[in-house]
């Protein structure tokens, strides 16, 4: 079941000095590696994401970002083009002309380009950028610029709030105007927004709309959240993204992203016997299969142990049970060694994956849970641990049995579901 999470850069996946953390970037590449679909969905043009995607190790012909506000779609790597869409060039004078009427500044977006006539305190941010193009002329020569896939008014927010409040209805229905910042009023085609950009992507992938992810803060993202049946937004977005988000993560300088993908995206890994699973490596050869056990754990990744086996004992073998501090077979043989040995290769692989539950055999030297036989090899139970079980509590794993691990289901809850604040870890 492949998933798609598409995610806005800035005040989400970025942090406020616009970098990523090392914990989203390993995250990112978890779920890559679950084959599932990250997607940066931003409103910058493609070149002023380039760096980011180096940053996060996605640079590729396969993996997809969505640029200008769903105006571009396109590989990580700019080498394929799924969909562009720029603004028919009287829409774009019909926007330039709004601007040069109400006395307001303004970038006119080109796919490789930003053009402006202007630079002031409002897009410091862009200062630098090599692409940007300062028009050595009025207002009325960004109307020669081809190819415009869209405009942002730019200026304090009390400035543009009042410019938008003066635009005709007609011209405010026939665009889609968003804040994508404060000091930043953007505007595209009416067909042009995220959420039909994710939904289009999405399609062409063959994703589910129910394994569609998204996750955003600014009014610009209203549109992915609203179109994704598991829209969220970070902790610090605009209020109006939390009334409408299903899911509320942490804030964008907490790893929001991350937490997401680790909650929702990833599957939680959990670690099973492998007799339970009905794998035949029981000592009489057979299994110990639980019906229904596999069904029950869908929603997480099983790694399967059979500490014994790791140990080097063969299938089918020679019953063992503890007595004392040493584990001995009917013969009478002393297999110490192997059970321990299989025990920390178990521990290893649990540490490997960060496993942070089991669902172990009861009763079994290894496996067994608050029950193992008494050493007597005649059937009888006494409280105490199998030597995997004991290693793995431990180390702080929880440990189940067949009987009981209903009771990690029910506690599965774990975050924020509409402003209900469950936990972050
Ligand atoms: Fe099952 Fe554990 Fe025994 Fe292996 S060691 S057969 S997994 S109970």
């Amino acid at each position: 079941m492949k998933k798609l999470l598409a995610t806005d850069l800035d005040g989400t996946l970025l942090k406020n000095d616009k970098t990523v953390s090392i914990f989203t970037v390993t995250k990112v590449h978890e779920m890559i590696n679950e084959g599932h679909y990250f997607v940066v969905a931003t409103g910058r043009p493609f070149f002023r994401i380039t760096k980011i995607l180096n940053q996060l190790d996605i640079v590729s012909d396969n993996i997809y970002c969505i640029c200008n506000n769903g105006g571009l779609i396109i590989s990580t790597d700019g080498s394929n083009v799924l969909y562009e869409e720029n603004m028919p060039h009287e829409h774009a004078i019909e926007l330039i002309d709004l601007a040069i009427k109400y006395d307001i500044n303004m970038l006119v977006y080109q796919r490789d380009y930003i053009n402006t006539d202007h630079l002031d305190e409002c897009v410091t941010i862009l200062n630098g950028e090599p692409r940007l193009r300062l028009i050595n002329g009025t207002k009325e020569d960004l109307k020669k610029i081809p190819n415009v896939c869209k405009v942002v008014y730019n200026g304090t927010h009390e400035k543009l709030l009042e410019f938008k409040s003066k635009i005709p209805n007609e011209i405010l229905e026939k665009y889609n105007f968003v804040f994508s910042g404060l000091d930043f009023l953007e505007v595209n085609n009416k067909t042009i927004d995220k959420g039909v950009a994710v939904n289009r992507l999405a399609k062409m992938l063959n994703i589910d709309s129910n394994n569609i992810y998204t996750i955003g803060d600014e009014e610009n993202d209203i549109a992915m959240i609203k179109a994704s049946k598991n829209g969220c937004c970070v902790l610090n977005a605009n209020p109006k993204l939390k009334e409408i988000s299903k899911y509320i993560t942490l804030s964008n300088e907490e790893d929001g992203v991350a937490h997401l993908i680790d909650k929702k995206i990833l599957k939680e890994k959990i670690i099973v016997s492998a007799c339970l699973l009905g794998d035949n490596c029981k000592y009489n050869g057979g299994n110990n299969l639980k019906e229904n056990i596999i069904d029950d754990l869908k929603d997480y990744t099983i790694i399967k142990i059979c500490p014994e086996v790791f140990g080097g004992l063969p299938i089918p073998r020679i019953p063992s049970e503890i007595i004392g501090n040493k584990v001995i077979n009917k013969e009478g043989f002393d297999v110490t060694y192997n059970y321990y040995t299989g025990a920390n290769i178990a521990l290893e692989l649990a540490k490997k994956h960060n496993v942070k539950i089991a669902i172990l055999k009861q009763k079994s030297p290894s496996c067994g849970v608050g029950k193992i036989y008494d050493g007597t090899f005649s059937n009888n139970i006494i409280d105490g641990y199998g030597v995997t079980a004991k290693l793995f509590k431990e180390n702080n794993i929880e440990v189940y049995t067949e009987e009981n691990y209903f009771e990690i289901l029910k506690k599965k809850s774990w975050y924020y579901e509409k402003n209900i604040k469950i936990g972050n870890s």
